[in-house]
């Protein structure tokens, strides 16, 4: 594919990531668990308020420690939205779990609270959210429903470092939740993510399951004084190497977080005016979520327009990408689905569109974009 001078993504290298991983090196421990994973881990939990975190080798690692977790078993059954990246429901699905989709809201591609209750039955066992965009779900109403009924919660927030519902810490509400840092979100080590655990019957045994199924960190910490095959569990934490690395993107977050809040006010400023113009919509952020620049994207007409649009910004030299074909629509679920038809996930599906977001582009770059994406438009009426 040739390269285009604006990519939908680039990483970026930030501060001290190069020399931390020769400190990491120099000291000799570069398997997982030593000190530069147990700052990142301190990170969260004073910023994030988590009960307890455990960097994991991705987030799809750790949505898979949370199956693991709840003892997800065969037939249970997962509410979460269709509209989401595929490891939110292969998480669930590999242990087994019936994975009941759940529609979005109209004005936003978020898991839509008020009809969720309908999809709850006896065999359901937890709520996952997804944060789109780093946009906080409507959490009192689920919290409220979860509580209820008795089930777990967990939120992928994946996308949502640095955002809150409400003032609360995304990641702090659930029972679990979960963060990405690959190369595509904020804060990056390439590949990587973290599990948060805020209820305190799960700490030690989350401990375990990110420990192979041993008492390892226990002995290590002389509570116990052989460490023994406990439990089931597998090898979900990084290297040094790569908490060495996110680590020294942390020390920078707020300059990354600034930079792109800049920059995703720019694209708002530049493009709010094709609601008026044509129809076409920025991201809807509600009163009870934060924006923590995670993406931007527009939502148009049309499938035709939304083709038109990526294919007049690769001849300017602009790679836009659309994503998340519905889950409930996938070649490997579609016929395990019940048929409920998820209208708003697939006006999503077809209309919605990302623009290029990362820490390198400058204010001119988002006006450069901007002008293209407006070119379109006005060619297009
Ligand atoms: C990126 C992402 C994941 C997967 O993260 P990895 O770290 O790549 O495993 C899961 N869920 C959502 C919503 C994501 O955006």
């Amino acid at each position: 594919m040739k390269k285009l001078k604006y990519p939908f993504n680039k990483p970026f290298i930030i501060g001290d990531e190069l020399e931390y991983i020769q400190e990491a090196i120099s000291k000799g421990q570069l398997a997982g668990n030593g000190e530069f994973t147990k700052k990142c881990h301190s990170y969260f939990v004073k910023k994030h308020k988590l009960g307890k975190a455990l960097l994991t080798s991705s987030c799809t690692h750790a949505l898979e420690m949370c199956a693991l977790l709840i003892d997800v078993k065969e037939g249970d059954e997962i509410i979460m939205p269709s509209y989401t990246f595929v490891s939110t429901a292969n998480a669930f699905a590999l242990r087994g779990a019936k994975i009941v989709f759940a529609d979005s809201k109209p004005d936003h591609p978020n898991i839509d609270e008020t009809k969720l209750e309908a999809l709850i039955t006896e065999k359901t066992k937890a709520i996952v959210v997804v944060h789109y965009g780093g946009i906080a779900c409507e959490m009192d109403t689920i919290k409220e429903l979860t509580d209820k009924h008795n089930l777990y919660l967990i939120e992928d927030a994946a996308q949502a470092i640095d955002s809150y519902y409400k003032g609360k810490p995304l990641g702090s509400i659930g029972h679990l939740s979960t963060f990405s840092f690959h190369e595509t979100k904020n804060i990056i080590s390439g590949e990587g993510g973290l599990l948060g655990v805020n209820d305190p019957t799960m700490y030690e045994r989350s401990e375990i399951i990110w420990e192979k199924g041993t008492n390892r960190s226990a002995f290590f910490r002389g509570e116990v004084a052989k460490y023994n095959w406990v439990d089931i569990g597998s090898s979900f934490l990084p290297s040094e190497l790569t908490a060495a690395f996110l680590f020294a993107q942390l020390e920078h977050i707020e300059e990354i977080q600034l930079k792109r809040k800049k920059n995703l006010d720019q694209y708002f400023k530049n493009l709010k005016v094709l609601e008026e113009t044509n129809n076409v919509f920025c991201p809807n952020i509600p009163d009870y979520a934060t924006n923590n620049a995670h993406n931007f994207y527009l939502i148009c007409n049309s499938e035709e327009e939304r083709r038109g649009l990526i294919s007049y910004l690769k001849s300017e030299d602009i790679m836009a990408v659309f994503h998340y074909i519905g889950l409930h629509s996938s070649p490997f679920y579609e016929n395990k689905h019940d048929g409920r038809e998820l209208i708003n996930v697939d006006r999503f599906e077809n209309l919605l569109v990302r623009m290029p977001l990362y820490y390198n582009l400058s204010t001119e770059d988002i006006d450069y974009i901007s002008s293209k994406v407006l070119e379109y438009f006005s060619k297009a009426q």
